[in-house]
């Protein structure tokens, strides 16, 4: 399996440590708010990452925190906590809002088909862990307290700056607008293990310490859990690419400061998904969740359907446009599915092996999605391939696509159907005052969400694309 590592900035062959076993770490939400499509994208990738390395053979221990407690506004150690600040804005503890917004989440990657990894951790469980990790960091002068906190000392680190591949003063220009300068720190990369006295004061959350009641920083979280999880050799660890500076660098240098050794050789990142803006926002513009899109009418499995068509590795905006396009050629795509009936021929497994063949090559080379769903394509144009071999290929590559191709119901969501009768009460009235250029142009909206509109004598009546 091949794999772009951000570690090295090239596609490597991927060798685990153990020959049959893949441990990987994905960092979770911060459960202070929804989590948005784009944060979705990133738990998609992931999710495709996982079962491909299953689909191939290996067996995965995956490890996923959630967040609630520590992150704070910046990245870089300024601002208030974001568990704190929502749950000050909702009139909650935080421990409410933790659980309300994990719910909602795990809802989330549920409606998106994505595999609940096997550990689920919450940061707050584990307190122990990362005071464990900070008296040693300290021990052995990685560490230094200074105004009541616990920070990392950068220049201790042998290669800070080669996961994101940057130098200090870019680096120093990115994060200029976001910081208010901490003056303990001895340089401004240094980045909080403990807190007992800042700005944070009000912190709700706290727990006894060697240095004074405080709460960890948010990178310790994930080094902690990880370690705690999955042992001192990572296989991969995953998320988005705003996570490769601070959050992991940070990781690295405290990981393997720790533990005295390299600590993870495969570092897998996924790019961002854009609104027409440019950022994905939770505080400005339509802020864009699974449970808004299904309030307009769309499947969520359409939204990973249209994740699936492009690279991981590739920026994407999304426009309410591309998703119409997206639900035509998925509602299309299933019927196609649909209408494969089962003709009991014996399965042809040269058949089946080549596909197979061809559809891991694609996952196999970076996780190109697009080309395996190419490969699903040609199959079923496939006229040399019988329907029942089509249809055990199609089951078994929805392993990893998991897009719901076999489930034989159309799926039109209630609110779809609404939205769709609505539309159409809208064209007979539009028929009725001989307004026909509306009335088309109600079809042709339709025609995008993949409805086909038949005019007959008791009125109209209308179906999803085949
Ligand atoms: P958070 O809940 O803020 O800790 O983020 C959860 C995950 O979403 C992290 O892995 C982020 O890197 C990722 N992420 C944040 N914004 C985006 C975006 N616009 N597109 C894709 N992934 C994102
Ligand atoms: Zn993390």
């Amino acid at each position: 399996m091949k794999l772009y590592n951000t570690l090295t900035k090239q596609v490597e062959e991927f060798v685990p440590h153990k020959k049959e076993e893949v441990t990987l770490y994905t960092c979770g939400p911060t459960v202070y708010n929804y989590a948005h499509i784009g944060n979705l994208r990133t738990y998609i990738f992931e999710d495709i990452l996982e079962k491909t390395l299953r689909y191939i053979g290996y067996n995965v221990k995956r490890v996923m925190n959630i967040t609630d407690v520590g992150h704070l506004v910046s990245d870089a150690d300024a601002g208030e906590d974001k568990m704190l600040m929502s749950a000050k804005k909702e009139g909650k503890t935080m421990a409410e809002i933790a659980d309300f917004y994990t719910k909602i989440f795990f809802d989330d990657i549920t409606k998106l088909n994505i595999r609940k990894p096997d550990i689920i951790q919450k940061a707050t469980d584990h307190i122990d862990q990362y005071i464990k990790m900070i008296k040693k960091l300290l021990e052995e002068g990685y560490a230094y307290q200074a105004g009541g906190n616990v920070y990392f000392d950068i220049s201790r680190a042998k290669e800070y700056y080669q996961l994101s591949g940057k130098k200090e003063e870019d680096l120093l220009i990115g994060v200029r607008d976001d910081v208010t300068e901490d003056k303990n720190k001895r340089n401004p990369f240094d980045f909080g293990l403990w807190f007992t006295k800042s700005k944070f004061e009000e912190q709700e959350m706290k727990w006894e310490s060697p240095w004074g009641l405080g709460y960890p920083g948010w990178h310790i979280e994930c080094s902690g859990i990880s370690i705690k999880y999955l042992g001192e050799y990572l296989d991969i660890h995953c998320g988005g690419v705003d996570n490769i500076f601070p959050h992991h660098t940070n990781e690295i240098v405290q990981s393997e400061a720790y533990l005295g050794h390299k600590w993870c050789n495969f570092w897998v990142h996924g790019e961002h998904l854009n609104d027409k803006t440019g950022k994905m926002s939770k505080s400005k513009g339509e802020f864009l969740t699974i449970t808004l899109l299904e309030s307009k009418g769309y499947q969520p499995i359409v939204y990973r359907f249209f994740c699936l068509q492009s690279h991981y590795r590739k920026q994407l905006v999304f426009t309410y446009e591309s998703l119409d396009i997206a639900t035509t050629s998925y509602n299309k795509l299933k019927s196609r599915v649909n209408n494969i009936e089962n003709d009991d021929m014996s399965l042809d497994n040269n058949i089946i092996k080549n596909y197979q063949n061809k559809f891991k090559d694609a996952l196999r080379s970076d996780l190109n999605t697009a080309n395996a769903l190419t490969c699903f394509y040609d199959l079923l144009k496939d006229n040399n391939v019988n329907n029942n071999t089509k249809l055990y290929l199609i089951k078994d590559f929805d392993k990893v696509l998991s897009l719901n191709l076999l489930d034989n119901q159309q799926e039109t969501s209630p609110v779809l159907e609404k939205e769709i009768n609505d539309l159409i009460k809208e064209r007979e009235i539009a028929k009725n005052n001989k307004d026909y250029q509306k009335a088309d142009q109600i079809r042709d909206t339709l025609s995008q969400k993949g409805v086909i509109v038949k005019d007959n004598k008791e009125g109209t009546i209308w179906e999803l694309k085949k």
